[in-house]
């Protein structure tokens, strides 16, 4: 059993003033794996402060010298390969397949940030006016649990890429995984304080960085809920945001797709990450005309779906991260029976054999209406909606009918009528024909799928302020 007592400030291992304790529970079997001891608004302070004095040298450094510390990141990163998969695995209940590409995730977010700094351009021209692209200052970095490192890293990349110095508050839940990627930064010898961790509660270390005059910008990934809390709390000292939100992403398939190829990715696609995936698409919108032929393809492709040990190569999905999630997301499921739609396979209960652990049964929900509270509200869990739609019209309207905009589908064999209907849809990002990943395009919501962008560039201007010199 391991226990987390140390904050990471400063370029040390640093002993904490909070005293209260978090058990880490092995989501897959309920046992306790460990301890972190939890960080207070003292703890924050320091590590703000060094990040503050870290931001004065480390702002005016050149971009050879920004790509030789991302140089290092990666390669400390890329030593830690099966120690970061398996803690994840461990810790959170990721399967191996998902945890293997968050590794992979992860060690290219540093080639990412050193492809976008070798074209970016910070210093321009706008009218006869000279603008210098400046960093932010000190980021707050706030991170949700269900692909942890992988977020630090993005965006601690782009702060360096950027000047600026961190503190980063990851999940209470995600404390052996952080221990982990600290341990790599700290291996690659970073300037002193230019990243700090403070693990702790929303409530008491996140609630200090949202307050916090010395932090100029929040990156924030996790939900709209806590989103709007940090976005209202962030602007009495007018901090920047970037907020990745929640989301209920619309997967449309359109009449001319082949189902025997589309559907089984659709049902896959819906249950990545065990469902616990912002832009998972769960929204499953199919021709009313080939309803049943879909229904038969969902359910049988839903049935060999393994549900169990996320240890194995084999399994699609794992355990929810904790007892509240598989809660939330069984009472879903019951609501989806109680507001008519009608299960096609999965339901409510812990699969056979896998009662010790937050498992869920890989749940297909069809004949679903757009207005029943499981299509719209994000469940985070493998449940799917397959909602009929009678033209290509009510299929755009049915998929912007969302609060959300995170990510959209489309498929259709005329890739010329699918980037027309990728055109009229409310998202911050639609892959036409299977899931596609860019990691230069700019990634992020619109609507309450959140504020800004991350990834390549844009992701990039985000932690900098645009200075205007006029001579
Ligand atoms: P969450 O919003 O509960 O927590 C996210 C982080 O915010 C945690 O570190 C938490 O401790 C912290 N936090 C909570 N209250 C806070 C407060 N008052 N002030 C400051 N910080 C606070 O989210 P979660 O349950 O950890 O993660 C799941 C959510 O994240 C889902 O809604 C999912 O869609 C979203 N998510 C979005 C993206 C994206 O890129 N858009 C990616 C992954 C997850």
């Amino acid at each position: 059993m391991k226990s987390i007592n140390k904050a990471y400030i400063n370029g040390e291992f640093t002993e904490l003033n909070g005293k209260e304790v978090f058990e880490l529970i092995n989501p897959s079997n309920h046992q306790k794996i460990g301890e972190v001891v939890l960080g207070d608004e003292i703890d924050t302070r320091k590590a703000v402060e060094a990040a503050k004095n870290a931001f004065t040298t480390f702002s005016k450094t050149n971009i050879e010298e920004r790509i030789v510390i991302l140089s290092n990141l990666k390669k400390a990163v890329a030593e830690r390969e099966e120690d970061l998969i398996e803690t994840m695995i461990l810790e959170y209940g990721g399967t191996r397949q998902f945890c293997t590409m968050g590794f992979q995730n992860m060690v290219s977010a540093f080639d990412n940030m050193i492809e976008t700094l070798n074209h970016f351009e910070f210093s321009r021209k706008a009218g006869n006016t000279l603008v210098q692209m400046t960093p932010v200052g000190v980021v707050g970095i706030i991170t949700p649990w269900n692909s942890s490192n992988s977020f630090i890293c993005n965006k601690f990349a782009t702060a360096v890429a950027a000047g600026c110095t961190v503190v980063v508050k990851p999940s209470e839940m995600s404390a052996l995984q952080t221990q982990i990627i600290i341990e790599c930064f700290h291996n690659a010898g970073l300037p002193k304080g230019i990243f700090n961790v403070v693990n702790g509660l929303g409530s008491v270390v996140g609630n200090e960085i949202v307050n916090n005059p010395d932090i100029a910008k929040i990156s924030f990934t996790g939900s709209t809920q806590t989103g709007k809390m940090i976005a209202k709390g962030a602007v009495d000292s007018m901090k920047r945001v970037t907020l990745e939100l929640g989301g209920k992403s619309p997967n449309i398939i359109l009449d001319d797709s082949d189902l025997n190829e589309v559907i089984p990715q659709a049902v896959f696609g819906a249950y990545m990450n065990s469902g616990q995936a912002c832009i998972a698409p769960t929204r499953l919108l199919v021709p009313q005309s080939k309803i049943e032929e879909v229904n038969a393809i969902a359910k049988a492709v839903a049935q060999q779906v393994v549900v169990g040990n996320p240890s194995n190569e084999a399994t699609n999905v794992g355990p929810m991260v904790s007892e509240k999630q598989y809660e939330r997301v069984q009472s879903y499921i019951q609501l989806g029976v109680e507001e008519g739609a009608e299960l096609l396979v999965g339901g409510v209960g812990k699969p056979e054999g896998l009662e010790n652990g937050n498992f869920v049964k890989a749940t297909i929900f069809t004949n679903v209406r757009n207005d029943m509270r499981i299509a719209q509200e994000e469940i985070f869990g493998p449940v799917l909606s397959i909602i009929p739609y009678n033209s290509e019209e009510e299929a755009v309207a049915i998929a912007n009918d969302t609060s959300y905009g995170l990510a959209a589908y489309v498929s259709s064999s005329d890739e010329k009528r699918a980037l027309n209907v990728a055109s009229q849809i409310e998202a911050g990002r639609v892959c036409v024909n299977g899931f596609k990943h860019d990691p230069l395009a700019p990634f992020g919501g619109f609507k309450q799928s959140g504020i800004g962008r991350e990834f390549g560039a844009y992701g990039l201007e985000e932690y900098l302020e645009p200075k205007s010199i006029l001579v």
